[in-house]
């Protein structure tokens, strides 16, 4: 059974008073506007957000969080992904709860500059050699002694380059080959290169490479034991990829809504499109694929606040499934808007281009259906499948 340190909220009243407070700060703070400038300054987001202790939200109750349960924050990234989906992590820890490891002086004193929007963490996994296939990892640690490391990072294509000061790293252990998980508390204070690509979608986010060298770090900064990098990584992607999934949906419903109003408004053939009844159908199709696959998602979310065994199954079909449907249905948007829905700037077109980004991160979906496959046959097919 996987422990995923997360406090569950049983009573749904207080379920419904956090989703009012979210509303709330999405309207009074006009999240829509920021976000359809289309360069949003997300730190800036994220402190206020700290204002309605908003960060803390999936932080759980004893470190002096809200600890919202997974269903909870599954909802609220559905809102989030209403607005657009480079307003994920506004709200919330983010990847800050790799760091939830232990309690110690310097882990609080992390989460307090988390909380209160001084700080964003950011992970660094993907290399030029290792994508999918993780165990290709060459960044290392090297333990000195007990007490310090040396650490040497050449991650590629990853987000938050430039927006997080907090990286967790995953990383090779030099003495035994086996994949750890690290953070580095201060980027900004080190020597680090980074490397800017440019990004189909992300507005707001920055992409590309984050090179150190020779980095000494306390040896403390290892999370969750050394050596125990993969089995985190199932653990917090489980977690994470209900989130994003919930956040291409509410991206593609709300493409939907806007959608139809187009539909009711453009003249054809002396009425309107949305008389066509093929026109409807499509969007019929549309809104019956997004509750299919929110309810995925409600069940792999619920299974991880139950520590239920199949979490990481049921996950990875959320992930999958998800981010499919709302592709197809953002791209079916994108063409009933005839040429406007071509255009670079058209906000569909824009959501379009942030949900194909998630086809592919946080777990590619060819990747989903493996460890699915895995579940199903076993380890030996599995590996057979990887060609290991
Ligand atoms: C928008 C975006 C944001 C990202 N942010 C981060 C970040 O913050 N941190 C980070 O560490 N990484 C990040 N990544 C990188 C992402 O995690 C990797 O791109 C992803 O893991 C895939 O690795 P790859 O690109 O090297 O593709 P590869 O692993 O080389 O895969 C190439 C193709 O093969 C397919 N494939 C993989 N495995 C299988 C299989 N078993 N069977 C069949 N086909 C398979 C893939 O689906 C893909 O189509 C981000 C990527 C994107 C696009």
């Amino acid at each position: 059974m996987m422990n995923y340190e997360i406090r569950t909220v049983t009573n749904e009243k207080i379920r419904h008073q956090i989703y009012d407070k979210v509303d709330y700060f999405i309207q009074k703070e006009r999240l829509k506007d920021i976000f359809s400038t289309g360069h949003p300054d997300i730190l800036r987001v994220r402190k206020i957000a700290s204002k309605y202790d908003l960060l803390k939200l999936d932080l759980p109750r004893e470190y002096g969080g809200m600890g919202a349960d997974v269903v909870t924050m599954a909802n609220i990234y559905f809102r989030l992904g209403k607005i657009s989906a480079n307003a994920r992590e506004i709200v919330g820890m983010g990847h800050g709860r790799l760091l939830l490891d232990r309690w110690d002086e310097d882990r609080q004193r992390w989460i307090d500059r988390i909380v209160s929007g001084e700080s964003f963490v950011g992970i660094g996994i993907t290399e030029d050699g290792a994508g999918s296939d993780v165990r290709k990892i060459k960044s290392s640690i090297r333990h000195l002694d007990g007490i310090s490391s040396i650490l040497n990072v050449n991650k590629d294509y990853i987000s938050r380059i430039y927006e997080a000061d907090i990286f967790v790293f995953f990383v090779r252990n030099v003495e035994d080959g086996a994949i750890s998980c690290v953070v580095v508390d201060d980027l900004n204070s080190i020597d680090c290169l980074r490397v800017s690509r440019q990004p189909m979608g992300l507005d707001g986010w920055s992409f590309g490479g984050l090179v150190i060298r020779d980095l000494k770090i306390p040896r403390s900064n290892v999370l969750h034991g050394e050596g125990k990098g993969l089995d985190v990584l199932k653990r917090h992607f489980a977690y994470w990829r209900i989130l994003v999934s919930m956040l291409c949906l509410g991206s593609a419903y709300q493409a939907i809504e806007e959608t139809i109003a187009f539909c009711k408004e453009r003249p054809i053939f002396g009425g309107r499109l949305s008389d066509l009844q093929s026109v409807g159908h499509r969007l019929a199709e549309s809104v019956t694929y997004i509750e299919a696959a929110k309810s995925l998602c409600i069940m792999a979310a619920k299974a991880i606040d139950e520590s239920s065994n199949n979490a990481l199954k049921l996950s990875s079909m959320a992930k999958w499934y998800s981010t499919e449907v709302a592709y197809k249905c953002l791209h079916m948007c994108v063409r009933l808007q005839g040429a406007r829905g071509y255009e670079f700037n058209n906000s569909t077109r824009r959501r379009l281009l942030d949900i194909e980004g998630f086809l592919i991160a946080d777990g590619s979906n060819d990747l989903m259906k493996s460890i699915i496959y895995k579940e199903l046959v076993g380890k030996d097919i599995y590996n057979k499948t990887l060609l290991r």
